[in-house]
């Protein structure tokens, strides 16, 4: 199974492709929101950049991934929001060219501003188990209103799920991570996934034919 890079825009589905993977084929998950996130609560200078939809410095970022990518063992695993800019990409590749990691698919989620702004307000979060849902999504709303289906606790919104934050991080998205796309590009394939629809049926069809490849 290769590894893969997601490379998309906030509410894009990342996580939820990513939850996919790991469930279904044994994928380890390294997601910088989700490690950020848990440093929040004693960091107040890393809480307001993320709430305002900044970027993280790359130093922190990269700190991370390096330690991250150690844990690997042999498993298949997924960038989730690594990289966000060029120099991320670059000092990416070099990191990997040292542990001699090869063959990792990067994949592009495109989803429209509509469809993106849509999305904003209805994520709700488990706080325990980090599961996604969508209030206003037939398919990925909770069984139970506000409950997590597997946990059973009360769901929560994210600080930075509201317009304001969103349109500043659909911004850095367009002026920083669409050059670190644009490398992936020139340098080997890229996938791109279209998840527009509410049914990702046929974008899972497209991720899984992608991942057996080779
Ligand atoms: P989303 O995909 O909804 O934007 P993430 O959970 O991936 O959410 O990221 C949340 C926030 O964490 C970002 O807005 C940013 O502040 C920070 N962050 C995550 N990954 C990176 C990164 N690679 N570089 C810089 N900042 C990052």
């Amino acid at each position: 199974m290769r590894s893969v890079i997601f490379l998309a825009p906030p509410l894009s589905g990342k996580g939820t492709f990513s939850d996919y993977l790991v469930e279904n084929y044994g994928y380890k998950q390294i997601s910088t929101g989700d490690i950020l996130r848990k440093r929040m609560a004693s960091d107040e200078k890393l809480a307001s950049i993320m709430a305002s939809g900044a970027l993280v410095d790359d130093e922190t970022i990269m700190d991370i991934v390096s330690d991250e990518l150690k844990k690997i063992s042999n498993e298949p695993f997924i960038l989730d929001g690594i990289p966000r800019t060029l120099n991320q990409a670059e000092k990416l590749d070099e990191m990997l060219n040292k542990l001699n990691i090869k063959d990792i698919l990067p994949i592009y989620i495109d989803v429209t501003k509509d469809n993106l702004i849509k999305r904003v307000t209805g994520r709700r979060v488990c706080p325990k188990c980090g599961k996604s849902y969508n209030i206003y999504s037939e398919s990925f709303k909770p069984q139970e209103d506000s409950i997590c289906d597997n946990c059973k606790v009360e769901l929560t919104t994210r600080k930075d799920d509201n317009l304001e934050s969103f349109l500043n991080r659909y911004e850095v998205f367009n002026s920083s991570t669409l050059k670190a796309i644009e490398y992936y590009k020139e340098k080997e394939s890229l996938l791109v996934l279209d998840n527009n629809n509410e049914d990702q049926t046929e974008a899972i069809k497209v991720l899984e034919g992608a991942i057996h490849e080779h």
